[in-house]
């Protein structure tokens, strides 16, 4: 068994090692997931800024879908015999000239120069659907169709749709009109934007509606003029541009070229959302690491325990054939020479009957101890509790045993109080604590031979105690007397008979008789056990001395190794 004592060891620490490597890579797993949770946090923001500048180019292309499926040769036809546009563009037209992102529409046919003569251009006029001429314009059209012209000039050879939307940044936006089988530019329609409705109303408002609060997205965002180093609107208007605290920026694709949304990420509540989950994962982490730690130290104690208990009971097993033996071999040998009738001088048959009563008394005590074991191991301790008088069963005890005590040198100080309440115990049970104890005060002491026995009592309690100037014990033997087969190992008690069952007895009674006890020692000063019983409040007891509590108490303690000593 003892080769298998440091593989146990070994084991345990394998798995301590073990749990605290899986704690580790738990903790910091838990720490990455985290992180990655913040990360993906951005990432999914910065996924949404962009399709924020989509949308924002959608809102102006939008209005002119129904523009890629006119005929434009046929416009153009229309327009230089009417000098007006086909009712389906001029729908068109209506609907942007009356949005109030645009101040104005425009044409400019293609061979035309107005732009370099200052002379006038065509201005449509959303009352009568009609294009009027108008000298009147401001620079933004000839720039916005200057820019238009330039792209379209690398652009014409190979195009093949009819129209082409072109942004002079957030000045103007231009409508390309091109005939695509003749790869020839029927003219350009611009658009000058209302300055006052993008930047004061348009894109303030559809960013808060986005963004919002940046409680609500995480978000910090600024759309900036980045040429003139202006702040044009903000997600949240009351937040205060920090250049130093932009995260991330992002163009609009191919419009607004000189403005950029910034972004600073505030991730509060990404972060508090993950914070928590990353406590709780913790704790629960902590805890199930900490059951299961508990689990395995408890497991590797209880093997330590058994293992104790069995080498325990192996010594024991040893003892007590041999304890069983010797008496019966006095016994056999007194008792055949007195069946020979070899023995007859009067002096010596006494002297063999004194041994062999002796041994019998010898053996019969062994034999009752050990059926008081085995009746707690099968949870048989019958008692009968009832009301005692335990005054009168110390008197009594010291009575019988006093002169036995003193002949073997000891001094004994008795201190019995004159009234002590009446306890609801078994009488025999308490002969059997108080019999095992001076016993054992009398055994493990050698130098000083002091044996101490008070009884006192309170309210509540009645207060035994024996007490000895002993071999004493040190606390780890004080932890462990009260276990089946326990001795100390010093030289004392390995000269002394015994089989570590006394006190584990006692205990088992004093439990069953609803009493406590605990011992004080300290090596070679003494000991001193304190038995406590609640006291009877006898304004209450039955005069006729009837139970207060079931009269048999069944021990449950001690079931196990049952089938050894029974
Ligand atoms: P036993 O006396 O038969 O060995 P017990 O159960 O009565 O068994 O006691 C268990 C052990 O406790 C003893 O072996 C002894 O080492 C220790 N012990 C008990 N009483 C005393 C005492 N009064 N002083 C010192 N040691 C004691």
């Amino acid at each position: 068994m003892k080769r298998y004592g440091s593989l146990r060891w070994i084991l345990l620490a394998a798995g301590v090692i073990a749990i605290l490597g899986i704690t580790g890579m738990n903790v910091y797993s838990l720490y990455a997931l985290h992180e990655n949770a913040i990360e993906s946090d951005r990432e999914n923001k910065k996924l949404q800024i962009a399709e924020f500048t989509d949308k924002i180019r959608y809102r102006f292309f939008k209005q002119f879908y129904g523009l890629s499926s006119t005929d434009i040769k046929r416009l153009q036809d229309h327009f230089q015999e009417t000098g007006q546009f086909t009712k389906d563009i001029t729908k068109l037209l209506n609907k942007a000239a009356t949005d109030s992102m645009y101040k104005n529409i425009y044409f400019i046919p293609s061979g035309s120069d107005a732009c370099q003569q200052r002379d006038p251009i065509l201005e449509y006029e959303p009352t009568d659907d009609q294009f009027r001429p108008d000298a009147n314009y401001t620079e933004v059209v000839c720039d916005g169709m200057g820019i238009a012209r330039t792209q379209m000039k690398s652009l014409i050879s190979d195009y093949r749709y009819n129209n082409k939307v072109i942004f002079d940044s957030h000045r103007s936006l231009t409508i390309v009109l091109v005939n695509p089988s003749a790869h020839s530019i029927f003219g350009y329609l611009i658009m000058p934007f209302n300055q006052d409705f993008l930047r004061n109303s348009f894109l303030p408002r559809k960013l808060a509606e986005k963004f919002g609060t940046p409680e609500q997205s995480g978000l910090n965002v600024w759309l900036r003029d980045w040429t003139n180093n202006e702040i044009i609107a903000s997600s949240d208007t009351s937040l205060t541009y920090d250049r130093e605290k932009i995260q991330f920026e992002q163009n609009f694709p191919d419009f607004f070229d000189y403005w950029k949304m910034e972004v600073a990420f505030t991730n509060k509540s990404t972060v508090a959302t993950s914070n928590a989950s990353l406590v709780k994962n913790l704790v629960i982490l902590g805890a199930a690491m900490l059951l299961l730690l508990g689990a395995l130290v408890f497991l590797f104690i209880s093997a330590q325990k058994e293992r104790a208990l069995a080498e325990r009971q192996t010594d024991f097993l040893a003892n007590v054939t041999h304890e069983l033996k010797t008496p019966l071999s006095v016994m056999q040998a007194a008792g055949e020479n007195l069946a020979d009738g070899r023995v007859q001088d009067e002096n010596r048959l006494k002297n063999y009957g004194t041994h062999i009563y002796n041994e019998a008394v010898r053996l019969r005590k062994m034999i009752d101890k050990l059926l008081d074991v085995a009746k707690a191991n099968a949870g048989q301790s019958l008692i009968e509790p009832k009301p005692v008088n335990i005054r009168k069963q110390v008197l009594s005890y010291l009575d019988e045993h006093r002169t036995y005590i003193e002949n073997k040198g000891f001094t004994i100080d008795v201190n019995i109080a004159e009234r002590i309440p009446t306890v609801m115990v078994d009488v025999d049970s308490f002969d059997t604590i108080l019999s095992n104890l001076v016993e054992n005060a009398v055994k493990y002491s050698d130098e000083e031979k002091y044996l101490g026995i008070s009884l006192q009592s309170d309210e509540e309690q009645v207060e035994l105690r024996v007490e000895d100037h002993g071999i004493g014990m040190s606390g780890k033997n004080m932890s462990q007397i009260f276990d089946k087969f326990y001795r100390a190992e010093d030289t004392l008690t390995a000269k002394t008979k015994g089989h570590g069952l006394g006190l584990s007895i006692v205990k088992n009674l004093v439990e069953l008789n609803r009493g406590t006890i605990e011992v004080q020692s300290e090596p070679g000063e003494g000991s001193l056990f304190i038995v406590q019983f609640p006291a009877l409040d006898e304004s209450k007891e039955p005069s006729s001395g009837e139970d207060t509590v079931p009269s048999e108490i069944r021990s449950e303690s001690l079931k196990e190794e049952s089938e050894y000593v029974s």
